[in-house]
């Protein structure tokens, strides 16, 4: 099995004034300052990435914006570019999560310009696929799930896709306090990464990082992280309470190594 380094990585949502935020990233900085083997990544609101680049400055927690527009600048009121991110100290972004596409009509297709995007600029898109309560019912969850893939990813080269982190998480197990089974979660990660070998070659679905999303917890993170196919977590409640979030990067760390 390859090995992968796991990564976890907190969605703060809207959520966290400023000030709010600067708290958490002090907390959680340094209550992970001596955990090793895993990447960490924080994604505060965009009016709090300022204040928690500076004090996470030195510490070994990784900025990521929440979303972006595909445009380097323009008219575009109310959006943020790629390179805005990357010179507020963001390394990562995440694209397509389920709430952006819910309720802001992200697409396939949104999803795959700001891929692009993203890429230019060297930042590591986290792109988030899965599927609804309904499309898990009526067994269409695969198809969801490709077809998400397909065209989020689609004309991207096998350079640029091991670039990229995936995220699944199932819109019906997302702040719901429902959590996929980890065989649930195992089969789809498993077929995700199937997918990817069949595209992109093994080279690339051996290294390709695929976190699982959807009500992580402390109580069920050593579970899922055993599971083969799964690199990790994005985490979103459970990642604005710094002990919660760091007791989760902590029993990754040992899960990683129990799988390694
Ligand atoms: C998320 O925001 O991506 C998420 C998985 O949220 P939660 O952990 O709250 O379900």
């Amino acid at each position: 099995m390859a090995k992968r380094k796991p990564l976890i990585a907190g969605n703060w949502k809207m959520y966290k004034t400023g000030p709010q935020a600067a708290e958490l990233a002090s907390g959680l900085k340094s209550l992970v300052s001596d955990m090793m083997g895993v990447d960490i990544m924080v994604a505060p609101p965009f009016t709090g990435l300022g204040i928690v680049a500076e004090i996470l400055k030195g510490s070994i927690i990784h900025l990521g914006g929440q979303d972006l527009f595909w445009e380097v600048e323009g008219a575009y009121t109310g959006e943020i570019s790629a390179p805005m991110l990357k010179a507020s100290g963001c390394t990562y972004v995440i694209i397509g999560h389920s709430e952006r596409r819910q309720y802001f009509g992200e697409t396939n297709a949104t999803v795959n310009r700001k891929i692009r995007a993203a890429l230019l600029e060297g930042l590591i898109p986290v792109v988030c696929i899965g599927e609804s309560e309904a499309e898990r019912e009526s067994n269409q969850t695969f198809s969801v799930v490709q077809k998400q893939l397909e065209e989020g990813l689609a004309g991207l080269t096998s350079d640029e896709v091991k670039k990229l982190t995936i995220a699944y998480e199932p819109v019906w197990a997302i702040g719901t306090g429902k959590t996929a089974t980890t065989d649930q979660a195992q089969e789809v990660h498993e077929f995700i990464r199937a997918r990817m070998d069949t595209a992109y070659g093994s080279s690339v679905a051996n290294v390709a990082r695929i976190l699982y999303g959807g009500s992580v917890k402390p109580e069920n993170t050593s579970d899922l992280m055993a599971m083969a196919d799964i690199d990790g977590a994005l985490v979103g409640g459970a990642s604005l309470d710094v002990n919660s979030f760091s007791a989760i990067v902590s029993l990754s760390i040992d899960a990683a190594t129990d799988k390694a």
